[in-house]
């Protein structure tokens, strides 16, 4: 409702134009009395929760500028620039396209008048899904200064929408260089899309890309995850350790996404003692029951399942997750003889455990969009990176 009011401000100027003119030719005071009251109605009528009505009200004001053909250019196309977005905004696409093609077309308009016309002009044509024409224009807005950061993010979206990669990634390289930080995080996603959709005729070596995708955001844990990917399938299982532990540096919370590989990986060069060593590291930094679990299936391993049983005992007072308590009660039936208590003990486990399947595992920091399964890109807030492991993870 605010993002309308702002909307509204340029017509509400250019009406307080339209009154003073009108005043000078008529009673200024029946004039201003009776657009006061319809500018007073439609800002309720806003602030209310009406906003169809009120964009109806403000388009009569409007129309009557047009009707009286005497209010100043600049007004008139600041206003008609707005109203265009009133009609995008509310789903009237096809007027806003007309209105803004016509703003484009007009010969008594600037240059700049015009590339503000085309950069509304691309929107509603994103609005509709043309991005072919959304392209078209933007890559012409790239070339004027005042409007190349806009443009590139509208022609990072489109190329994201169409999954073409490769332009992607030039496009962010560009934005990147206007604001270095902000657009790290996209980049290495792109970097990432590029190289797993490579095709058998592409040139690029998809271990030079994830690369890139490090040196542009050195914390994106896909790149890392991809590249030990890689280097397990090469069956070269040092190199995939590095990337993988890599990942607790990067970004903690990601750590029980690479525990069933990382285990594997030394598994197979015999050094299991030193992925214990990892997942006491890993404990230390955050409690974190996925790490808790691993190191109890460790220690049951080596140790039995006493011993096991007792880390989980000593883990749950730090960190009291369902998760551990489920494996808590685990082993507590496995302890016990047959009878009525362990029935108990079964029906018990079996409830907490569809209760853990019904937890969502990953949630959208940005934006809340909770899921099961790990995604990179929110499909509600379309921000890479935000949707981050939940379950079993205390946050400070
Ligand atoms: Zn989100």
């Amino acid at each position: 409702m605010i993002e309308l009011l702002f909307l509204l401000l340029p017509i509400a100027a250019a009406y307080g134009w339209y009154m003073g003119f009108r005043s000078a030719k008529k009673s200024q005071e029946e004039i201003s009395n009776k657009l006061s009251r319809d500018y007073v109605v439609g800002v309720n009528l806003l602030l209310s929760n009406q906003p169809e009505k009120a964009v109806d009200l403000f388009l009569n004001i409007l129309q009557k500028q047009e009707q009286e053909n005497n209010i100043e250019t600049g007004s008139q196309f600041e206003a008609e620039l707005t109203l265009g977005n009133l009609f995008r905004s509310r789903g009237e696409v096809d007027r806003a396209l007309r209105i803004h093609q016509a703003l484009d077309k007009n010969p008594n308009y600037s240059f700049e008048q015009k590339l503000l016309a085309k950069q509304q002009l691309a929107k509603d044509f994103m609005a509709v899904g043309f991005y072919d024409r959304v392209e078209n224009i933007n890559i012409m807005l790239v070339d004027e200064p005042e409007f190349a950061e806009n443009a590139l993010q509208q022609l990072s979206i489109v190329y994201q929408k169409t999954k073409e990669w490769k332009k992607a990634v030039n496009v962010a390289e560009k934005l990147a260089k206007i604001s270095p930080q902000k657009n790290g995080i996209d980049l290495a996603h792109y970097y990432c899309e590029l190289a797993i959709n490579l095709k058998s005729e592409d040139k690029d070596n998809p271990l030079d890309i994830l690369k890139s995708a490090l040196k542009a955001n050195p914390s994106c844990v896909r790149a890392s995850m991809l590249l030990a990917e890689h280097y397990m399938l090469q069956l070269d299982y040092q190199g995939a350790i590095s990337f993988l532990e890599n990942v607790l540096d990067q970004d903690q919370a990601y750590v029980g996404e690479v525990l069933v590989t990382l285990k594997y990986a030394y598994h197979e060069l015999n050094q299991l003692d030193n992925f214990e060593l990892f997942l006491i590291r890993a404990s230390q930094k955050q409690c974190n029951s996925m790490v808790d679990l691993a190191l109890a299936d460790l220690i049951e391993e080596k140790y039995g399942i006493t011993a096991a049983q007792t880390q989980i005992y000593q883990k749950l007072h730090n960190n009291p997750s369902t998760l551990l308590f489920h494996r808590f009660i685990k082993y507590q039936i496995e302890s016990l003889e047959d009878g009525k208590g362990k029935d108990s003990l079964i029906l018990l486990y079996d409830m907490v455990g569809d209760r853990i399947k019904k937890e969502f595992s990953y949630r959208c920091t940005n934006c809340g969009y909770q899921t099961h399964h790990l995604i990179w890109c929110c499909p509600s807030c379309r921000q890479w990176e935000t949707v981050k492991p939940v379950l079993g993870i205390e946050h400070s």
